[in-house]
């Protein structure tokens, strides 16, 4: 019974995704096979989840941010398709999977993402484990409610909230609820992404490249903590400069 209603609701996601996508701003898989330009990126995004719309919107849109605003780079979105070949420098896969990616990892884990390299080094395919998402929105759920109820105790009781209460989590964390999981699975596919396109294993000290993401960030609705740092900026522009068909005239700085 339980089975075939989420059948059903499976089936009423899909088509509304379908139809929301064509308003999206998507190009055809043919005119995706055009060169990118020197600040673009080619993303294939294949979906086997099923997001809603709304989410998906919330995804494109986080990640179209994290680019653009400090990198200038522009995402050409080309939703679940992707070319038969080798991909180039500036292209890439972006797979959002229904699982908990434990098959992966053989055990509990707690990674949200992952960029395979394959064995010249280079991947190009980011996975972003969906049920991770959840589950990482989960917690921060926990938290939330937890502060807000020592919040209100403490409004009864006629005493001022301890201050350690925000270090859990923030006054206004209900509001950050209702998009976390599109932020997670966004956030995650872009550090991803930095990734794969720079051919990066390690992490930064700071920002979106960071090992790992405490959850009472999440609650507090700041971008900073997500975004790219000077010298990934730097590296990334570079790389696409270079990917073009017809490299630019060469910086003078
Ligand atoms: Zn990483």
């Amino acid at each position: 019974m339980e089975t075939v209603r989420r059948l059903i609701n499976n089936n009423a996601v899909r088509t509304a995704v379908a139809a929301t996508l064509l308003t999206l701003p998507t190009v055809a898989a043919a005119s995706a096979q055009e060169a990118a330009s020197a600040n673009e990126l080619v993303v294939y995004l294949i979906d086997h989840q099923y997001v809603s719309s709304t989410e998906m919107a919330t995804i494109q849109n986080e990640i179209d941010d994290i680019f653009r605003e400090e990198a200038a780079v522009e995402i050409r979105w080309v939703l679940e398709d992707s070319p038969r070949r080798r991909l180039h420098a500036n292209e890439l896969r972006f797979l959002i999977l229904a699982s908990d990616g434990t098959r992966w990892f053989h055990g509990p884990s707690n990674v949200i993402g992952l960029a395979p390299h394959d064995d010249t080094g280079v991947g190009r395919n980011c996975f972003v484990f969906y049920r991770q998402a959840l589950w990482f929105r989960q917690q921060a759920v926990l938290r939330c409610r937890e502060a807000t109820r020592a919040r209100t105790q403490a409004s009864a009781a006629g005493v001022a909230p301890d201050p350690s209460i925000d270090n859990l989590a923030p006054a206004q964390c209900g509001e950050r609820l209702p998009s976390l999981t599109p932020l997670v699975v966004a956030r995650a596919a872009a550090h991803e992404i930095v990734h794969i396109l720079l051919n990066k294993l390690d992490h930064s000290e700071a920002g979106l490249m960071r090992e790992s993401f405490d959850i009472t960030e999440w609650l507090v609705g700041d971008e900073a903590p997500f975004r790219l740092q000077p010298q990934e900026v730097t590296a990334l522009q570079e790389l696409l400069r270079q990917a073009a068909p017809t490299a630019s005239s060469p910086s003078t700085h």
